[in-house]
């Protein structure tokens, strides 16, 4: 059964995502004293699993975790009597009536507010080769942090050639014999200076310009069999474990009826404001169709679209009087 929490309590703000944009976002509109409510399945977002960031401004280098940790500290900081936190949630439907847009729960709760801003990131592209979804957590996965130490002293692969795959590969030869990186094209998509790094490593091994087309294995990975995308030649790589690198899909399948995308299922929003295409929705971050996807864009994002939300609310509210 569906309980409206607080029917007669519309809210001024949804926020949906709890990672760096929607943080920033939350603790911003609590500094404006907008009634806000944030829901999310967890805060800290997708770089939760990296071992070492180093590009957050104003810190040399910080975990994925103290990062997530140092997120919600600063957010229970400033959310005051105005900014409530519903974590271990997820918003399965978003429906817009008489200017009041209705966030159903997984729960099956239901809010109510005038304006959303939608922060729900993006999640691990799977890899649709035959064999992955068989031998997945037998020795497929995706996420090095997670299952890498498992993989102590085997030889494994990562597939994908941009700063994931990288920052995967360079996680994993702390503990692996050797790790193959394998990617679709000539040339990486990796930052050249982290590529130039690990390139040097005796046990990092490159098979480029492949196809991948299957996991093999018996009750767990064996092998990897790659096709030369100029040859077509079929090689099989003997690794125990494979790890998955190869990008990301929005998190947007919950309001693909209601808000513009692009043919990557990205929101398209207006860059100067942050607006979607529906009055009273706002969108940040990863979720987006802004063109680079980072920490700090996502929060510059999520700011740059509560500053112009709480202006469209405080104009609305004159307008009222
Ligand atoms: C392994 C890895 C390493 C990275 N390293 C770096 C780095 O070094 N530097 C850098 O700048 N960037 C890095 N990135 C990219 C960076 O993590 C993202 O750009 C950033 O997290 C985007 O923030 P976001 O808030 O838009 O989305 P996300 O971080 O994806 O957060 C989305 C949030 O929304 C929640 N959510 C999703 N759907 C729903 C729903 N329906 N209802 C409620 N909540 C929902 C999720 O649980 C999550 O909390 C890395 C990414 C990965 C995967």
């Amino acid at each position: 059964m569906q309980t409206i929490i607080n029917t007669n309590d519309i809210k001024d703000l949804i926020i949906i995502g709890g990672g760096p944009a929607g943080v920033a976002s939350g603790i911003y509109a609590a500094r404006k004293k907008l009634s806000t409510v944030l829901v999310t399945d967890e805060i800290g977002g997708q770089s939760v699993v990296s071992e070492g960031i180093e590009n957050w401004i104003g810190t040399i280098k910080i975990s994925g975790t103290e990062l997530a940790a140092s997120l919600e500290k600063h957010l229970n900081a400033y959310k005051g009597d105005t900014v409530d936190v519903c974590k271990g949630e997820c918003v399965t439907k978003m429906e817009h009536n008489d200017n009041i847009f209705q966030i159903t729960l997984k729960s099956d709760r239901i809010l109510r507010t005038r304006s959303v801003l939608v922060a729900t990131g993006a999640s691990r592209r799977k890899l649709n080769v035959v064999g992955a979804a068989q031998f997945e957590n037998k020795g497929v996965t995706y996420c090095a942090s997670c299952d890498g130490p498992l993989f102590s002293g085997q030889d494994v692969a990562v597939i994908g050639g941009g700063n994931a795959g990288f920052e995967t590969a360079a996680q994993l030869l702390a503990y692996a014999k050797s790790v193959t990186l394998v990617h679709r094209r000539k040339e990486f998509r990796a930052d050249p200076v982290t590529v130039a790094q690990l390139l040097k490593h005796p046990n990092m091994h490159t098979v480029t310009n492949v196809e991948t087309i299957e996991v093999r294995g018996d009750k767990f990975v064996t092998g990897l069999i790659v096709k030369d995308r100029d040859t077509d030649h079929v090689t099989e790589i003997s690794v125990t474990g494979i790890f998955v690198e190869i990008g990301v899909t929005p998190n947007t399948n919950f309001i693909k009826d209601i808000l513009s995308q692009n043919e990557t299922h990205h929101i398209q929003v207006d860059p100067r404001t942050q607006r979607a295409s529906v009055e009273g929705v706002w969108a940040a971050g990863d979720c987006t169709d802004e063109l680079y996807h980072q920490n700090s864009i996502a929060v510059g994002d999520a700011v740059k679209a509560t500053e112009d939300l709480y202006h469209w609310i405080a104009t609305r509210a004159k307008s009222k009087v």
